[in-house]
């Protein structure tokens, strides 16, 4: 049977799912997806009300066309376009404030935000240094150290300057989803260099949706067979080798010869229990997820908000701080992409990041109404141009992506998980992969699972090839 023969399944059209599916489709293999709801982009999604487009999520991509998910709309022919957002992104971290410029890696712009954010004037020099390491390349080899060092231990060697810390902290909250005391320095340090070396923070035009929408489009253009409302129950597998999916609504199986799981390692892990050893098992199950969020989306009838992104932290010091609330980051999506609002009105999404456990009810009701509070001292007006308000919870989010967490980007890239410790996209059962923000990729969750998707499909095509 020749590669082209083979039959492929990929489970979930998340960013991963779409992205790896359009990716095999174009070197020509035979490609079914099927997509438990009936909407693409997991996560990442978007949804239409009243004439505005919101997300799911409160999103912006650190590299828009220069990074992963510019490179795979490129090859499979997608019709995906970004923005880039304008300087003047607000970072507010206790009573200091700076903006901060696209390129981030000057000398001159690294002085404005340590004098913006209230670095103490006798350490600046210090933090300098510190803040150009961070936004460097690094070698391999120094990566290999720096992904299982904690990004704390890493502002150590440099600083002890306690809002340098505090910005570092929260930046690792914004792209890790993690403290600064579990974020790997080499996983922070692979985000803040290509951000700083690309100048290319974007949003996408048509909402964060239109990512798995245009290689979808794609997808089905090249011959691939999508299917929405359809949940794969179980992967089944013969000799340690999969053979094909079972479909939850009936008994139906569908061959295949290799089958591509964005549904997350560990519910991937659990579809297949009763072939994998007990050491794997065990492994697998015990790796931690990032934190979660939730959201306040706010659709206005005015423009009220003149910045694109803002990140407002009043402090935080805290070990344990998303047990509480820190403080939002709130991007107006309206301001990078006119359509996304009708003419005169603005959306502005507004996040916060919390546990990722959907029993936290009241943990996630009382930091919504802190989300809302915090935006009407910063924006008096916000309430009386309110036309809608939707508020999600990380239930929404366990939901929307089918797993049992609210979790806002896959497996956390803690120190003890990244790097050599990082999961295999090939699980020990041939034929079956991993793709998206679980496996496979570095970079900031929606990258990160581009750069997964562009990883696991050359993977596939160069395991077939030796088969
Ligand atoms: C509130 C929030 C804010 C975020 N902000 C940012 C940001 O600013 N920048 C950024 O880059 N990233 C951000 N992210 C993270 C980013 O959205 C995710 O990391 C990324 O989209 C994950 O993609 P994925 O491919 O891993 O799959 P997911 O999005 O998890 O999608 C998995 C898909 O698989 C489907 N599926 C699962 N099980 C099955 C099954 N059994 N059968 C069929 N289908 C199944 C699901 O329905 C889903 O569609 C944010 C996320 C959230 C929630």
């Amino acid at each position: 049977m020749g590669m082209l023969d083979k039959k492929v399944v990929v489970i979930g059209s998340g960013i991963g799912g779409a992205g790896c599916a359009a990716l095999l489709a174009k070197e020509g293999l035979d490609v079914t997806l099927f997509e438990r709801n009936a909407f693409p982009g997991g996560k990442a999604a978007s949804f239409e009300k009243d004439g505005f487009i919101y997300d799911t999520g409160v999103h912006a991509v650190g590299n828009g066309e220069k990074g992963p998910l510019g490179e795979i709309n490129r090859i499979v022919g997608g019709e995906l376009k970004f923005n880039v957002i304008p300087s003047g992104n607000r970072i507010i971290i206790g009573d200091g404030e700076a903006l901060l410029p696209l390129q981030y890696s000057s000398d001159e712009a690294i002085m404005e935000i340590l004098e913006g954010i209230g670095v103490d004037s006798a350490k600046r020099g210090d933090c300098f240094r510190c803040f150009k390491e961070l936004a460097a390349e690094k070698s391999p080899e120094d990566m290999a150290v720096l992904d299982e060092m904690p990004l704390k231990d890493f502002i150590d060697r440099y600083t002890d300057d306690s809002r340098f810390h505090q910005m570092i902290n929260a930046t690792c909250a914004l792209l890790l989803v993690l403290t600064y005391y579990q974020g790997s320095a080499g996983e922070f340090i692979h985000c803040f260099s290509e951000a700083a070396k690309n100048g290319s923070l974007s949003y996408p035009v048509g909402g964060m949706g239109a990512v798995a929408r245009s290689y979808l489009d794609a997808f089905e253009r090249m011959g691939g067979n999508l299917i929405f409302n359809t949940s794969v129950e179980s992967i089944v597998v013969q000799d340690r080798k999969v053979t094909g999916v079972a479909l939850a609504d009936g008994e139906e199986v569908v061959p295949a010869d290799v089958v591509i799981s964005n549904a997350g390692l560990q519910p991937t892990v659990e579809m297949v229990c009763e072939h994998l050893d007990e050491n794997y098992k065990s492994w697998a199950l015990s790796l931690k997820s990032s934190y979660g969020a939730v959201s306040v989306k706010y659709a206005l009838n005015a423009k009220l908000i003149e910045y694109p992104l803002t990140l407002w932290i009043p402090d935080v010091r805290d070990k344990n701080m998303f047990d509480k609330y820190v403080g939002v980051f709130y991007p107006v999506p309206s301001n990078m992409d006119a359509g996304l609002a009708p003419g005169g009105c603005q959306l502005v999404l507004a996040g916060a990041v919390t546990l990722p456990d959907p029993e936290n009810r009241e943990l996630c009701e009382s930091i919504l109404s802190k989300i809302e509070s915090t935006m009407a001292m910063l924006h008096p007006d916000i309430e009386k141009n309110v036309i809608w308000k939707i508020k999600t919870d990380v239930a929404y989010i366990a939901r929307i992506s089918g797993r049992k967490l609210g979790e806002v980007i896959g497996l956390a890239q803690d120190y003890r998980q990244v790097g050599k410790n990082r999961p295999n996209p090939r699980l020990p059962v041939s034929g079956l992969y991993v793709v998206g923000a679980d496996a496979g990729g570095r970079g900031i969750g929606t990258e990160m699972a581009g750069d997964s998707a562009l990883n696991v499909s050359k993977m596939v095509i160069s395991d077939q090839e030796k088969n």
